[in-house]
């Protein structure tokens, strides 16, 4: 044990290690009793921060102990094999769900990486220059390989020893299938602190996931942001909405392409067509399913209903999975999702990458972006400096592989979709206390989204609430 800098029995310390004035990159080191726990290892995606992922991670891996999985969003994990390449070799404790779907994620994820500094490596040597980060992958499926087994599940509202004193008790987030707020408790008697977790915080009466569980006694809080400054559309709408979409880019003969994260957004966006279908409100089309990834998750779903909400827990029963309509095609190989664009007639695509930062939906773009007839629809986050958010933003033209292309679609998008809690949610969620916490930290949102609803906390609650910066360090003292 040569490695601990801390003195014993230190005061326990907070490092915000990312999501910290931005929303991705969610790493959390908590420094309790001897023990260095890491709370989420996600990924950077902000255009501006992805140096971040190269940089050399600010404590040794191998110094980590314990990591704690909150979900298997990349943003949340894409950055465990990285961490492991570079030393760490502790437990990976989640949910059994996240544990499954982490390994779909990363291994996709992996798969990228190799491609892109294949990709970056062909363009940099055209143009006879030298990037700013190695042409090599930030890691690969082998990485991904030593990273799975470290993986150990643990059941929901169940305390786990994690080190001297120190448990972790996993609670429902309600965000996406497996997700789950952490409760950490450190010390024992009177003496007994706890910091919660939020991870990312969902939403109440969703279709398939189950509703968050919400905050409880805890002394510190760090909690998610991302919409902190915002009030989502009632989820009562959503139908009417998508319904609109497709009606009217059905008159104009284009076609649909839903840019969906492949965990829970596009078994959500099923979910509906299958009730729109069911209701004859939305004409009989053709709806692709072009993310092998998407189709993987998607049999996670239909393999563990003990942890979908009771109506669609209802539906799988009765054989009436909505993730089989007619008119549903779940592609898998490149040449099918080629042979897509040569169908006439209105279709809908759905495919990933969410934020079209990668992934089969750019080719979809390519072919659809510039036509006023077509619809892109977008139904999940589209974080600063993603091409998502450029086309949200109205830029007139954009750059797909290299090449310029006006954006003549039609642009919609249905924010309550969102697996995101809005602020009332998140509100909703931190009701839950008994007794006021010590300190609220709030992370996970842009820089305006975090003050606002650091400011919001402070209003309503009267509780003392911190919006950390990038590596700020916070002991938590009473
Ligand atoms: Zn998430």
């Amino acid at each position: 044990m040569t490695r601990k800098t801390a003195q014993p029995a230190a005061t326990p310390r907070l490092t915000f290690l990312g999501a910290a004035q931005n929303v991705t990159g969610s790493r959390y080191l908590l420094e309790a009793g001897g023990s260095r726990i890491l709370v989420d290892c996600g990924l950077y995606q902000e255009r501006d921060l992805l140096a971040r992922n190269w940089d050399p991670f600010p404590v040794p891996p191998a110094s980590i102990d314990t990591l704690l999985l909150t979900h298997a969003h990349v943003d949340h994990c894409g950055y465990l094999p990285r961490l492991v390449h570079d030393g760490f070799h502790g437990r990976i404790l989640s949910t059994q769900v996240t544990a499954e779907i982490a390994a779909i994620v990363l291994t996709d994820s992996a798969k990228l990486q190799v491609e892109d500094a294949g990709y970056k490596r062909k363009r940099h040597a055209r143009e006879k220059r030298i990037g700013a980060h190695p042409e090599v992958p930030l890691y690969t499926l082998d990485d991904v390989a030593a990273t799975l087994p470290l993986f150990e599940p643990v059941a929901y509202d169940t305390p786990v020893a994690i080190g001297a004193g120190i448990t972790a008790e996993f609670r429902e987030a309600g965000h996406i299938l497996g997700s789950s707020s952490i409760l950490v408790g450190i010390g024992s008697g009177a003496a007994r602190r706890t910091v919660l977790f939020s991870g990312d915080v969902g939403r109440w009466d969703k279709p398939l996931l189950n509703d968050p569980v919400a905050a409880a006694g805890a002394d510190w809080i760090v909690v998610e942001s991302t919409y902190g400054d915002r009030l989502h559309e009632q989820t009562g709408q959503i139908k009417e909405h998508l319904a609109a979409v497709i009606t009217e880019t059905r008159r104009r003969g284009g076609n649909i392409i839903v840019p969906s994260f492949a965990l829970e957004r596009t078994q959500e966006v099923l979910w509906y067509l299958n009730e729109l279908i069911g209701l004859k409100r939305i004409p009989h089309l053709l709806v692709f399913v072009d993310s092998p990834m998407a189709v993987r998750v998607t049999d996670v779903f239909e393999k563990h209903p003990e942890i979908l909400d009771e109506q669609m827990r209802a539906l799988l029963a009765n054989h009436a999975s909505p993730f089989h309509f007619s008119g549903l095609k779940l592609v898998r190989t490149v040449q099918q999702s080629k042979a897509i664009n040569l169908i006439s007639g209105t279709v809908m695509i759905i495919a990933g990458a969410g934020m079209c930062n990668g992934g089969r939906v750019k080719h979809h773009l390519e072919s659809n972006i510039s036509r006023p007839e077509s619809t892109v629809l977008f139904v999940g986050y589209q974080a600063v400096g993603t091409l998502g958010r450029q086309i949200l933003d109205g830029r007139p033209e954009i750059r797909l592989y290299g090449q310029m292309h006006p954006v003549r679609a039609k642009i919609e998008n249905i924010p309550g979709f969102s697996a995101h809690a809005d602020r009332d949610e998140l509100t909703r969620w931190l009701s839950g206390m008994q007794q006021p916490p010590r300190r609220v930290f709030v992370t996970h949102g842009e820089p305006e989204a975090s003050a606002a609803f650091a400011k919001h906390v402070g209003e309503h609650f009267g509780w003392q609430a911190h919006v950390p910066a990038y590596q700020e360090t916070v002991l938590l003292e009473d």
